[in-house]
């Protein structure tokens, strides 16, 4: 069948035809039936060059035969046992080596498990109730952060079912804004559990922290006795070997990770210092389980996965990083138009409006007509990005730099046709 009658068909069966709500999009979605390397293919014959990836896991690129090949192995010798295995440890100890504020790790099945734990330990590390998240930012789908939440849900309101009782312990904050920060611990910094933070946010768009704002809130959260978390589900371990914590060189208590960590298998966890990371049962009396977590599919992917990205890899990575950055740049530049280039190391995005983009407000002023029309011309063209304004593209050491190239002159044709020029 085509995709525009599976669409059809699974409409009947699913709500909204889809199982993530940014995958739906008019009129209809691709529904894909393999993918190797930069590409993935659809059920109506086409090709496309992919900067989803899987909104972010595949940092080595669609089925790597070497991740595949230990996954293979490790599934023959059975896919889930409930009791602990080597590999963990294994796993356990390449993330510690690498991620700097990581002494001690819980491996769970997902990023928004991963939050949902994390937020919970702060709590009952510090004995209060309110968590402060940004605007826009996207930490999984559970209640504590499902308020002005990004991943393409931007403009939408909170979420029906969330009850007030929840929310009203997540206070708001637009991010790189030290005055508004500053504002509410004057007034309630001995009541904030922690502030939870994508130190780029990942899920409107992509947005870097102004120079100094990390160290900010690293200090301001010292100071008043309240954790902070970097929800680095997407930067860890794709802005370099040990995340965005150890690119901007500022350390959080806790820390939250996913997506690459799985290797392209459902794969979350949470690490963070000793002290706190032994309030979690068994050790202590913080709750946490799971049927699958440190399941050994995903923990031998995930170790496979982590074992290649070594620094050249993220020096190989980087560069088509810039290759692309700069290519888009050249393009908006000879035909004059001041959009916004988005992004760093193997992430970017164009921000269709002129405005700089340091928060969600900004992202707000973007003119989502026109990336509609730019999205589906790249469609056309053989490239697949996330379909929302408000999402970031990947890079993958599988995008050769002929991959770029072929992929900006798509995006040239494809900012003509949204500017109907
Ligand atoms: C994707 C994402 C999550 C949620 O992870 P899931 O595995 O989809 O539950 C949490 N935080 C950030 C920053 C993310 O990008």
């Amino acid at each position: 069948m085509r995709s525009e009658e599976l669409f059809k068909e699974a409409k009947k069966y699913l709500p909204g035809g889809v199982n993530s709500p940014v995958r739906a999009y008019q009129p209809y979605p691709f529904f894909a039936t393999e993918a190797e390397g930069s590409h993935i293919q659809d059920a109506d014959g086409n090709s496309y060059l992919d900067y989803c990836l899987a909104y972010g896991p595949l940092v080595l690129g669609h089925a790597n035969p070497v991740v595949l090949g230990a996954v293979l192995n490790q599934m023959s010798r059975g896919t889930a046992y409930g009791v602990p295995t080597e590999k963990e440890i294994e796993l356990a100890r390449e993330v510690v080596d690498r991620v700097p504020c990581a002494e001690m790790v819980r491996f769970v099945s997902t990023g928004t498990e991963a939050t949902l734990s994390a937020i919970r330990l702060s709590r009952a590390w510090s004995g209060r109730k309110k968590i402060i998240k940004f605007e826009g930012a996207y930490h999984g789908a559970h209640d504590y952060t499902l308020v002005k939440s990004g991943s393409g849900a931007v403009g939408l309101p909170d979420s029906p079912g969330v009850p007030e009782d929840t929310t009203k312990n997540t206070v708001l904050v637009p991010f790189n804004d030290e005055e508004a920060m500053v504002e509410i611990f004057n007034e309630m910094g001995d009541e904030i559990a922690a502030i939870i933070l994508e130190p780029v946010m990942g899920n409107v768009g992509c947005i870097e922290p102004q120079e100094g704002y990390l160290r900010f809130l690293r200090k301001l959260t010292q100071e008043n006795d309240s954790a902070l978390i970097f929800d680095e589900v997407i930067t860890g371990f794709r802005l370099s070997r040990g995340g965005a914590q150890e690119y901007y060189g500022v350390k959080p208590d806790l820390v939250t990770m996913g997506k690459i960590l799985g290797g392209g298998f459902p794969m979350g966890a949470f690490a963070g210092k000793k002290e706190l990371m032994e309030m979690i049962a068994p050790s202590g009396d913080v709750y946490q389980a799971g049927t699958f977590n440190g399941n050994p599919i995903s923990v031998t992917a995930g170790l496979t996965t982590l074992e290649l990205l070594d620094d050249t890899f993220y020096d190989d990575l980087n560069s088509s990083g810039n290759q692309m950055r700069r290519g888009i740049q050249d393009i908006l530049d000879e035909k004059s138009l001041n959009y916004q280039v988005a992004g760093l190391a193997s992430m970017f995005q164009i921000y269709f409006t002129e405005r700089e983009v340091w928060n969600y407000a900004d992202a707000k002023t973007a003119d989502t007509v026109k990336f509609s029309r730019y999205f589906h011309q790249l469609l056309k063209e053989g490239v697949f990005i996330p379909p929302s304004q408000f999402e970031c593209c990947f890079l993958s050491t599988a995008h050769s730099s002929e991959d770029i190239n072929t992929t900006l002159e798509a995006i040239e044709n494809s900012i003509a046709m949204a500017e109907k020029i």
